[in-house]
């Protein structure tokens, strides 16, 4: 059977993208090798202890609720029972003298909390906000419009009609600046640059790179904008409801289904084939949420694309490795010093600024960081239904391991062996997360029932897009984000070979689970053809 769209794989941006375009008439064929759809959104009932409800890998869904593709999406997914619960407060970080510093979603809370710390920093924030809110259109719509293509060029003259050629100039500028920069200038207080700084890990990036500092802006605005949304329940529900909406409409989704070659025909993508030998014809479209180095090096064939595409994937770059840790906790965390963290859905423990950009820096001397950035998760905050009455999950994100082979211990206490992940070293180093984490909640290991850590090898097995433990699909260094996403020489989501469209976390927006490439590809895909969009742009006389 023919699809007008097969996509390979199906993770968020393909589900939604499935959903979407299934909803404008399309017949939809999704592919997924793994036993379970839904990508990096894995729930996974007991995987500590029975009546926990764990998120092993993506957890967090402010990007999909302030994505157009929610937007579209959203009277369907209420129907099919995704619910959103919300928190106040979104993140916190916790200093290693125990000083704490929380941000909520509201501005008020916010500029008296800053305050605290030093009296410039609450109108420093305020002054942030209004300042970025005021060309959040522009700002917003970098990172949610097709940059290579005319609505790129389009946001660029926008730019230009509001700050003339020079302003202009002073904006790009401001998208530039690294973290570091942009927080020290704004801020006095280290407390304040300590809240922001450990955010810079959550978009691939470290806060001494180029765009740091915009990102953090983003994500600071976004946060007080937005809260930190949970599925009640869990991803899946979103998955299975997006899975719904494709099939319905009569759409196919298919797990344990591995595709290994793109098939070209003419210069046009006309197929995949399966492992198994099936073929599976797609009348209009063929949609790889995968990485370059797969399109080009795996799915297409040596004559497929030009040479010079082909080498450049092969030299795509692989960011930062990642672990996670999953506790199951028998009562509510008693944390030490603010009461607020308990309620706090995201908590940073970090020694601030200059903390995590020494973590960052010998995670990418190819060493385990001394004191890492330990990103505390705690879904219970915001939905209680993930574990039994009174008791806690508690999600550890550890952003800051090397990429490759470990060269060594910057704390010079574990051995790191040949360099590889053992069994043994993501236990010990494990165990040092859960010892620094013990001194900022006074319950920890008494209430500790289970525990599941996740090296960066096993993160990749249960996703090949996360190659190395790269939970981002590729390096979001400059040369390789925004407009170089996912390769300078094949940028945005059309791909050299006609019909074949590439998606997913390597691609422009990048990251998360805001569905953006999903959503620009169907929004290319349904546009009405030439001659339709300049009629509607002809004025009807005589209404
Ligand atoms: C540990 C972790 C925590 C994260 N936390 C958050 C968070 O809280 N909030 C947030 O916004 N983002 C988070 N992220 C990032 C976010 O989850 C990802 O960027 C996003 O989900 C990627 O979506 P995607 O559409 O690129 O597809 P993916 O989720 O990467 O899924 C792609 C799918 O394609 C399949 N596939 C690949 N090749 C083939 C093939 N040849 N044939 C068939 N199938 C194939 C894979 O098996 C996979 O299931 C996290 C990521 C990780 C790993």
């Amino acid at each position: 059977m023919a699809f007008d769209a097969v996509f390979v794989g199906a993770g968020i941006n393909s589900l939604a993208g499935a959903a979407l375009l299934s909803k404008a008439g399309w017949s939809v064929c999704v592919l997924e090798r793994s036993a379970e759809l839904g990508g990096c959104i894995r729930t996974v009932p007991d995987l500590t202890a029975p009546g926990f409800t764990h998120e092993v890998l993506a957890a967090w869904h402010p990007l999909f609720t302030g994505s157009p593709a929610y937007a579209e999406l959203k009277p369907d997914l209420d129907r099919r029972g995704v619910e959103y619960l919300n928190t106040e407060l979104p993140t916190a970080s916790t200093f290693p003298d125990g000083s704490t510093a929380v941000l909520s979603t509201s501005l008020e809370a916010n500029v008296a909390e800053l305050e605290r710390f030093a009296a410039a920093d609450g109108a420093a924030w305020e002054a942030m906000f209004n300042g970025f809110m005021a060309n959040a259109d522009l700002s917003f719509g970098v990172l949610g419009t097709e940059l290579w293509s005319p609505a790129g060029l389009g946001l660029a003259r926008q730019a230009v009609r509001r700050f003339g050629r020079r302003g202009m100039l002073a904006f790009a500028a401001t998208v530039l600046v690294t973290g570091r920069d942009w927080l020290g200038e704004t801020f006095e207080s280290e407390a304040a640059r300590g809240l922001l700084a450990p955010w810079v890990l959550h978009t691939g990036l470290g806060p001494d790179q180029a765009a740091s500092g915009f990102m953090t802006q983003v994500i600071a605005c976004a946060l007080q904008l937005g809260g930190m949304p949970v599925p009640r329940g869990g991803g899946v529900k979103l998955v299975d409801a997006l899975a719904g909406i494709v099939r319905d409409a009569g759409g196919e989704l298919r797990s344990g289904a591995e595709v290994e070659r793109v098939l070209v025909s003419g210069g046009r993508a006309t197929a995949v084939r399966l492992a198994t030998g099936e073929t599976i014809p797609a009348t209009q479209a063929v949609i790889a949420s995968v990485t370059p180095t797969q399109l080009y090096g795996r799915l297409l064939t040596g004559g497929d694309v030009s040479e010079d595409v082909a080498r450049a994937a092969g030299r795509y770059r692989y960011g930062r490795g990642e672990m996670q840790i999953h506790i199951a906790m028998s009562e509510r965390p008693d944390w030490y010093g603010d009461e607020r963290l308990a309620q706090t859905a995201i908590v940073h423990l970090t020694p601030g600024l200059d903390g995590v950009s020494r973590a960052v820096n010998e995670a990418e001397r190819g060493l385990l960081p001394a004191e890492a950035t330990v990103v505390c998760g705690q879904p219970c905050a915001v939905d209680p239904s993930r574990a039994p009455e009174g008791s806690w999950i508690v999600w550890i994100q550890l952003q800051e391991l090397p990429a490759g082979r470990i060269k060594g211990d910057a704390a010079d206490e574990l051995d790191a062996g040949d360099g590889e992940w053992t069994e043994k070293l993501r236990e010990a180093y494990a165990d040092r997360i859960v010892a620094r984490l013990g001194r900022h909640i006074r319950n920890l290991e008494r209430a500790t029932i289970a525990r599941v850590a996740l090296a960066p090898p096993d993160i990749e097995a249960l996703n090949v897009n996360l190659v190395g433990g790269d939970i981002y699909g590729g390096s979001c260094g400059l040369d390789q984000n925004f407009l170089f996403r996912p390769l300078p020489q094949a940028p945005g989501h059309q791909t050299p070979v006609d019909g074949l469209w590439h998606i997913g976390a390597s691609t422009h927006p990048g990251p998360g689970l805001g569905a953006g490439s999903g959503y620009l590809v169907y929004k290319e895909l349904t546009k009405p053809a030439l001659p339709r969009r300049l009629l509607s742009k002809v004025p009807v006389v005589g209404r």
